[in-house]
């Protein structure tokens, strides 16, 4: 009995495999085709200076639209796309976008706006990272210094050496450089001061907690105190409330984006909350 029960288990567990791994293979095949069928689209979310009251950045972010399951947010298809070898065409198709799109945003009179371009693991450990980079700027005739690539701690911390060389290379062509999510790997601050950096984002869920707990909040300021003191400019990610930003304005944090001021929008509709922002502003 309990053999049988055993292997009726299993049957339930294989049936169950094999779905997932049908769905698995389908949107795998759909992926490699999505570039091709221009399913992939960016949205742009907006960075605010906190002293001047002005957007100074936009943070690209990707879409992808498939045709049977609609929305797949990155979180579930970039690390499938690392897995089957994709990231490398996606993240240039992505910087090649970002690239017409400032020229787009340029042309309107938006001339000095900053471009954030999240980097996968992955692609920066490719030999070719760095040159590809500068290579695709060249070629639209960008200038990297509106680029601003992000980097988590737990990318460029494994072969320092070889990831400060990288990085050192991207600066000279002007890139700006930022570490995404910082406080959620391990590094001290005074450790990545060996790397050539401009940024430090505060990880979304630090600023969360501002206000509910009295030790994120502590973390936050501090963040803030030490990356100023290593000359890095601080950009706090995920601020919902009037509460955060009160705080974050109190400890002279840089920049803020979030909710509370614009979810990622389409290019249009980021043109659209310029216009806006800027009516409001000169008031
Ligand atoms: P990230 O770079 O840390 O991006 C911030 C994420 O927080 C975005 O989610 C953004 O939509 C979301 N967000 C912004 N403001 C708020 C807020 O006030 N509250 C909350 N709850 N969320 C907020 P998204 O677009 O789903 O992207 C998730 C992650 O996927 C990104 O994290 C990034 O690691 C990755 N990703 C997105 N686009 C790209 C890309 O083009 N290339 C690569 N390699 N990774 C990307
Ligand atoms: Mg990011
Ligand atoms: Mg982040
Ligand atoms: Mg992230």
């Amino acid at each position: 009995e309990a053999k049988s029960q055993g292997r009726n288990r299993f049957a339930v567990y294989h049936e169950k495999m094999k779905t997932n791994n049908n769905e698995q293979l389908k949107l795998e095949a759909d992926l490699h085709k999505a570039v091709k069928r221009k399913e992939f689209h960016l949205v742009y979310q907006p960075q605010i200076n906190l002293r001047t009251n002005r957007i100074e950045g936009v943070e690209a972010l990707i879409r992808w639209n498939n045709r049977r399951k609609g929305a797949v947010p990155p979180g579930e298809f970039i690390p499938l796309a690392e897995d089957m070898g994709l990231i490398v065409p996606i993240s240039d198709w992505v910087l090649k976008q970002v690239c017409h799109d400032f020229k787009k945003l340029h042309r309107l009179g938006f001339q000095k706006l900053r471009f954030g371009v999240n980097v996968s693991p992955l692609y920066f450990r490719e030999e070719q990272f760095a040159e590809n980079m500068i290579q695709i700027t060249e070629k639209e005739k960008i200038p990297a210094r509106f680029i601003d690539i992000e980097l988590t701690e737990s990318t460029i911390m494994p072969n320092a050496t070889s990831s400060i060389h990288k990085l050192l290379q991207m600066k000279k062509h002007g890139f700006k450089i930022s570490v995404d999510d910082f406080g959620t790997g391990y590094s001290s601050l005074s450790y990545l001061n060996r790397f050539p950096l401009d940024t430090l984002k505060i990880d979304q869920s630090f600023v969360k907690s501002i206000c509910k707990f009295d030790e994120d909040s502590s973390i936050v300021e501090a963040i803030i105190t030490m990356a100023h003191s290593l000359h890095l400019k601080v950009i706090a990610e995920g601020v919902e409330n009037e509460k955060q930003l009160d705080f974050l304005k109190k400890e002279k944090c840089d920049f803020v984006q979030g909710y509370y001021f614009s979810k990622p929008l389409p290019l249009d509709d980021l043109i659209d909350f310029f216009y806006k922002w800027e009516a409001e502003w000169i008031k």
